[in-house]
């Protein structure tokens, strides 16, 4: 068996309208939650994977519309798993948006994976997704394109799940259990177990369907910034 050891890092917290984070509740517009920043780690015989690499340190032009808790930063959070940036081999990012590709330029010895229409996408994003995709971020890196569902690494694959953004990917990870980290198709364990789908949206039908079609791969659901969900459950 390929995968080893499957285990959630923190690169802190961010505030969020919750009403970014689930679609059309009125009862959650106005209201701040301390969402995680949950990057996922992945041991393999012969890589060191990271799904998602956090918020980072943004520069300064957009830094006052953020309050951040960066408590814990992703780097320490490797050292204290005992890894460090050198290890990773591969990061794949779930999508481009700012706070999953803050660490990027952290990991000189990583080849880094999306989906390819993602990348297109970060280059000319819609208007109202301009503010989520980071030029001084995505510059610093070369990304891999993927086409579709693909095994990366052994154990490791690739699911298209459009919606929260047109090359959204979650990933799915089989070793002695087997988990799916849904990225933002399911922010909060709400969004998963009540099939309501995330605020912050490209195409709402097909963010519907990507939540279905992680339900039915089954596993353990990992939330991309639920702050109750630290630990991965065996
Ligand atoms: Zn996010």
């Amino acid at each position: 068996m390929s995968v080893k050891e499957v285990k959630l890092l923190s690169d802190g917290y961010f505030n969020i309208d919750m009403g970014l984070l689930v679609y059309g509740k009125t009862k959650y517009y106005g209201k701040v939650y301390k969402a995680a920043l949950k990057p996922l780690l992945i041991v393999c015989n012969d890589e060191y994977i990271l799904v998602d690499t956090g918020i980072g340190i943004l520069p300064e032009r957009v830094r006052k519309f953020y309050t951040l808790d960066k408590s814990k930063d992703l780097a320490t959070s490797l050292r204290e798993s005992g890894f460090s940036v050198d290890d990773i081999s591969v990061v794949i990012s779930t999508h481009l948006h700012l706070d999953h590709v803050g660490n990027n330029a952290l990991f000189k010895n990583a080849k880094f994976f999306a989906q390819r229409e993602e990348i297109e996408y970060s280059k000319k994003p819609h208007r109202f997704q301009k503010q989520a995709y980071l030029k001084e971020y995505l510059d610093r890196v070369d990304y891999k394109p993927i086409s579709g569902k693909k095994e990366i690494v052994e154990g490791v694959w690739t699911i298209p799940t459009p919606g929260h953004t047109p090359g959204h990917q979650s990933i799915l990870v089989k070793g002695k259990e087997t988990y799916v980290y849904c990225g933002d198709v399911c922010p909060l364990k709400e969004n998963y177990e009540m099939r309501n789908i995330v605020g912050v949206l490209h195409n709402p039908v097909n963010a519907l369907e990507s939540i279905d079609k992680l339900k039915k791969l089954g596993g353990h659901p990992v939330f991309s910034h639920d702050n109750e969900q630290m630990k991965l459950k065996v």
